[in-house]
C-alpha cells in the first residue's frame, strides 16, 4: 500500500499540464500496452501466455519500488498451475474449509459465487484473472529501533481497514488471520495502474489482497519514510491463508489465477507504491504445494 514517492504525483502533474498530450492522466484513451508488462485495454490481459505474465508481474521489489528488470524464477510447483485449469478443486476445498471451520468470508466468499467480472462486472466480459499481492505497510513505526514480535496486538490490527469503502479485497495479519473488506465477486480497484492509466474497464480484472506488514523509517532517507520492512517480510501463517485465499479464488474462476505484485502493476507510473517488500516466492509456492497435498487427502 506504501507510496513513497507521492512527491513525485506533484511533480508528474505539472509536468503533464505542461505538456501537450500528456498520457499520464488520459486513461480512457489508451490504446498501446501500457506499463513494462504490456497491459492491453482491448483484450484486458497482459503480453504473453499467462506464465509469461506471471514472470512479469512478480519480479521482485527492492526497498523503494524498483523492481528487477529479469522476468521472475518461479517454482515449478507454481509455474505448473498458473493459467492450467484447476481440476477438482472447488469439492476438495469445500471438504476442507467445512473440516476446518472456516467459513465463506474468510476465503473472500462463497466458492459457489461467481467472481467479479471487468468492465465492472460487465456479463460479456473476463472474470477476475489477477491475485494482487500487497503488503499494508502499516503500522508506520518511526525509528523504532526494531519490529515487534509478529503475535503482537499492534501488528495485527484488521480493523483499522473495515469498512464500506475497505482499500482491498481481504487482509490478512501476521498470524494468518482475515478480514474480509469485500467478496471476490465485488468488482474493486486499488491500483494506479487500474484507477489512473486503464480506467473503469479494470474494474472486476483484478482482486486485491493485503498482507499486515509493519514498516520503519530508514534514517537515511526524508523524515517520514517508510522504506524499511521486516526481514522476513511475512510469516508461514500469513504464507499458508496466501495460498489457501489464491486457491479460493482459482476454483471460483475454473483455473488458476495469475499472481501479481502491486509495485510491478504500478512500475512507471508517478505515485506508484513499493509492495510488498521482502517477499519470497519460494514459501508462496511450498504453501501452495503443502495445501494441494492436504486437499488431496
Ligand atoms: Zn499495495
Amino acid at each position: 500500500m506504501s507510496s513513497p514517492r507521492l512527491f513525485a504525483i506533484g511533480l508528474a502533474a505539472a509536468a503533464c499540464l505542461a505538456a501537450a498530450g500528456c498520457a499520464l492522466f488520459a486513461p480512457f484513451e489508451a490504446t498501446r500496452p501500457l506499463g513494462p508488462c504490456g497491459f492491453d485495454v482491448a483484450t484486458l490481459q497482459f503480453a504473453g501466455d499467462a506464465l509469461a505474465q506471471a514472470r512479469c508481474l512478480l519480479r521482485p521489489v527492492a526497498p523503494g519500488g524498483a523492481l528487477s528488470p529479469a522476468p521472475a524464477a518461479l517454482p515449478d510447483t507454481l509455474a505448473a498451475l498458473i493459467g492450467q485449469p484447476v481440476g477438482d478443486l472447488k469439492p476438495q476445498l469445500r471438504r476442507y474449509l467445512a473440516a476446518q471451520r472456516i467459513a465463506d468470508a474468510g476465503v473472500g466468499g462463497s466458492l459457489d459465487a461467481p467472481l467479479s467480472r471487468a468492465r465492472d462486472d460487465d456479463p460479456g466480459s473476463p472474470a477476475a484473472r489477477y491475485f494482487v499481492l500487497h503488503d499494508t505497510s502499516v503500522p508506520w513505526l518511526g525509528d523504532a529501533a526494531s519490529f515487534p514480535p509478529d503475535d503482537d496486538p499492534s501488528v495485527n490490527d484488521l480493523g483499522r481497514f473495515a469498512g464500506a469503502q475497505a482499500v482491498a479485497h481481504m487482509f490478512v495479519d501476521r498470524r494468518g488471520q482475515t478480514l474480509q473488506g469485500h467478496d471476490f465477486g465485488v468488482p474493486w480497484r486499488a491500483t494506479q495502474l487500474e484507477t489512473r492509466r486503464i480506467g473503469v474497464a479494470s474494474r472486476g480484472l483484478f482482486l486485491h489482497i493485503e498482507f499486515a506488514q509493519p514498516r520503519r523509517r530508514d534514517p537515511a532517507g526524508s523524515p517520514h519514510n517508510d522504506l524499511v520492512a521486516p526481514l522476513p517480510g511475512f510469516t508461514d501463517a500469513q504464507y499458508a491463508r496466501m495460498a489457501l485465499l489464491y486457491a479460493a479464488a482459482s476454483a471460483r474462476r475454473g483455473d488458476w489465477l495469475i499472481p501479481a505484485f502491486h509495485a510491478a502493476l504500478d512500475e512507471g507510473i508517478a505515485g506508484a507504491h513499493d509492495d510488498p517488500q521482502h517477499f519470497e516466492i519460494a514459501r508462496f509456492a511450498d504453501a501452495l504445494a503443502r495445501l494441494r497435498v492436504t486437499l488431496a487427502r
